[in-house]
């Protein structure tokens, strides 16, 4: 991290002596009891619950999009596509595919454990603590818990004390019919998510910033407990000279100001080939002009306001070094510095050196930068501790692919922008600084799963070549059955029945008679 960096930390310190609120106490346990009544379910039957939480959600999205613009302040838009829709999308998914990927399946046996068959078994962990940050207070609420109640985990859930949405969860579950200790919500802050990793769940499944991941990972080692860490990004939009300028800055401008820039993908830096870097430029600028900001009541503004004020302060120090090192701001040059209405700005002249190029901003703030080859512009992509999306814009898709390929993180859109999290099957989750796992598709369903490995065989007289005894002809025997083996070939492998035939009557001889068969070594 950068030593001019804000430091915020908006959590009160660890080990005040503030009573925890209520319910926080025993709240893994009252999660592990309710596993017991979970586990017993069919995947039929546990998605059926949330087929029924997608048509409630469906029913009351305007009052829960009510809810979630009074706790963060976004647009209406905003919270109806990236929240209501996000959210049903995913139950959606989950309800086609989890009894696909979570059914018993069969695997392939190889020949030298003829007759057995292999087995994936994919089983609850039992209670998964599920903490969560303040920007998308909904979605990431809703689809990590169904994820877990899809793989039959119950969970206790811990929301951002910026952004509870007091009781609303409670409300929906119950209408849904799914009793009180699947989900045990708990409010409170920094201190109370401590608590709940010492009462050692069996998973912590962690979104928020790389600060707080840190100190999560450290006191869940100490119990051994995994983690799956969804944290900051500062992702890079790389576009070439070949694309439709047009709809890239269109593109550019919706990914890097969505939910006032306030994601974890959004687009934090804008690497632009200098052929086309003024024309882009005037075409972000065009785009961006006609923005309307406004905490609105009816879905007509494209930006809301900022969440809480200490976000506020970071993007105004981010600013204040920008407009010190010599960055120059084209839009948003009105802004205080303090309201939460933080006007989208476009700034070039962006130097590496400033904050704005390496440390998450999370506003409504658009870097660009200049480069001249493929090279270059992978090279200044790659040049940050994060790893999270990244997006390519190029007609020719076998360099953006090569591009996309070169690039350090766990996602990329082609020509187009925070799109691999908008596919509930593609799995999402960061590398470097972004991030420890994956969660949501069929890989994020096994990160809740213990995946049970079962080899089954029939109870017979066999007698398996490996067991003992060990002699010296079982070892001219299996070297023989392994060269013929792993030789290749048609022949060899009618060479290798024949082996392994011989080896075996050879191991059942031994296994009755002792270590020297008839008497021989
Ligand atoms: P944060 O780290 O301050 O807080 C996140 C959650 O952790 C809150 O619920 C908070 O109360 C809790 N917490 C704080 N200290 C804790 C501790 N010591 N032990 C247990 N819990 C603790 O993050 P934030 O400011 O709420 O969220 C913004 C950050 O989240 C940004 O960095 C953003 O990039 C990141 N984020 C990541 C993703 C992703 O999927 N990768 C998604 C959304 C947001």
């Amino acid at each position: 991290m950068n030593d001019t960096a804000v430091e915020t930390d908006p959590a009160p310190p660890l080990g005040s002596d503030t009573p925890l609120p209520a319910g926080t106490a025993g709240a893994v346990a009252r999660a592990r009891r309710g596993a017991l009544s979970l586990r017993r379910l069919t995947i039929a039957e546990r998605v059926g619950y949330l087929r029924t939480l997608k048509a409630i959600i469906l029913r009351r999205r305007e009052e829960i999009i009510d809810r979630i613009q009074k706790d963060t302040g976004k647009s209406r838009a905003d919270a109806l596509i990236s929240e209501i829709f996000g959210v049903l999308d995913n139950l959606a998914w989950l309800e086609k595919y989890a009894p696909k990927y979570l059914s018993p399946r069969k695997v392939h046996t190889p020949i030298a454990l003829m007759g057995k068959s292999s087995w994936l078994w994919c089983e609850p962990l039992g209670a998964i603590l599920i903490i969560s940050p303040w920007n998308y207070p909904f979605y990431q609420a809703v689809v990590p818990i169904a994820v877990a109640i899809a793989t039959g985990n119950t969970v206790v859930y811990k929301p951002s004390e910026w952004t509870p949405l007091e009781g609303l969860l409670e409300d929906l579950f119950a209408e849904a019919q799914m009793p009180p200790n699947w989900v045990c919500v708990v409010y409170g802050d920094g201190r109370v998510g401590a608590s709940l990793i010492d009462q050692r769940p069996d998973k912590v499944m962690f979104t928020g910033s790389t600060r707080t991941g840190k100190k999560i990972v450290q006191q869940a080692a100490q119990y051994m407990i995994p983690v799956e860490l969804e944290l900051g990004g500062k992702d890079p939009m790389i576009v070439f000279d070949d694309v439709n300028v047009e709809r890239a800055a269109a593109g550019c401008a919706w990914g890097a100001l969505t939910t006032t820039g306030q994601s974890c993908t959004s687009v934090e830096r804008v690497y632009v080939q200098e052929r086309i870097y003024e024309p882009f430029k005037r075409a972000l600028v065009k785009e961006v002009e006609r923005i309307k900001q406004e905490v609105d009541t009816d879905g007509d503004a494209d930006l809301g306001a900022m969440t809480t004020d200490f976000q506020v302060q970071i993007v105004a120090h981010h600013v204040e070094d920008a407009r010190a090192k010599g960055a120059e701001f084209l839009t948003g040059k009105g802004w205080s510095g303090a309201s939460r209405m933080i006007p989208p700005m476009v700034v070039d002249k962006v130097g590496s050196d400033m904050l704005l190029a390496r440390e998450e901003t999370f506003g409504p703030i658009i870097p660009l930068f200049k480069f001249s080859t493929e090279d270059e512009v992978i090279r200044m992509a790659n040049d940050s501790e994060y790893g999270l999306t990244a997006s390519v814009w190029s007609k020719d898709l076998e360099r953006a692919k090569r591009v996309a390929r070169a690039l350090e993180c766990g996602g990329v859109s082609i020509n187009n922008v925070m799109a691999t999290e908008a596919n509930p099957a593609l799995p999402f989750g960061g590398t470097k600084h972004s991030g420890l796992g994956r969660y949501k598709g069929e890989m994020g369903l096994y990160a809740f799963c213990n995946v049970k490995s079962v080899l089954i065989d029939k109870d017979s007289a066999k007698i398996e070549a490996n067991w003992y005894p060990y002699t010296r002809e079982k070892y001219r025997l299996f070297t023989d059955m392994t060269v013929k083996l792993f030789g290749g070939g048609v022949i060899g492998f009618v060479k290798f029945a024949l082996a392994g035939m011989k080896l075996e009557r050879y191991a059942k001889k031994a296994s009755q008679e002792g270590r020297r068969p008839g008497g021989h070594s």
